[in-house]
């Protein structure tokens, strides 16, 4: 397995991450979330108490089944690294935090870049959600034609 230390990125074989007849039923959360560092705020947002942590320092899991894709996880993430994913009516389905303004727009066109920055593909924007005092980061959701992107889609940047 590829050390994420030392290339300064983690990649999917780090990562835990649901089977298609899962993400098929609705939004999923999945965690990018590796390392031991003292922090909670995706298990308290949580209401279906589906990320499991093993005390304060420990790393969280997702029980992807008790999952509802709420996505305050998400948005609450003060480390950008909770994500929801999902595949209906043939579309690969990302939602993703979002902390750079302005911030894109309802059916903006955009490039869509993978753990490095890396333009991976096209696709749309088809919601924008603007947090309130309780969340941190708007959580941005693209949709896309290619499914097997699911997994790599972590960024966007927008097509002007
Ligand atoms: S998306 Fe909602 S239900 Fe799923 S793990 Fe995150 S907070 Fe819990
Ligand atoms: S809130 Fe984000 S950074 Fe903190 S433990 Fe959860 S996933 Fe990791």
């Amino acid at each position: 397995m590829q050390d994420y230390l030392k290339v300064g990125y983690i990649t999917l074989e780090n990562l835990d991450f649901p089977e298609n007849d899962i993400i098929e039923k609705h939004f999923v959360a999945v965690t990018e979330c590796v390392q031991e560092i003292p922090c909670n705020p995706c298990v308290t947002s949580c209401p279906v108490k589906a990320i499991e942590m093993k005390g304060i320092n420990g790393v969280p899991k997702i029980n992807f089944e008790k999952c509802v894709g709420c996505g305050n996880c998400v948005a609450v993430c003060p480390g950008l690294a909770m994500f929801l994913v999902n595949i209906r009516n043939g579309k690969g389905r990302v939602s993703l935090p979002y902390e750079m303004l302005p911030l894109p727009e309802t059916g903006n066109e955009v490039f869509l870049l993978n753990r490095v920055g890396e333009r991976i593909g096209k696709g749309k924007v088809i919601r924008v959600f603007v947090p309130d005092e309780k969340f941190y980061s708007a959580v941005v959701t693209v949709e896309f034609d290619d499914v097997n992107l699911v997994k790599y889609v972590r960024n966007i940047e927008v097509i002007k």
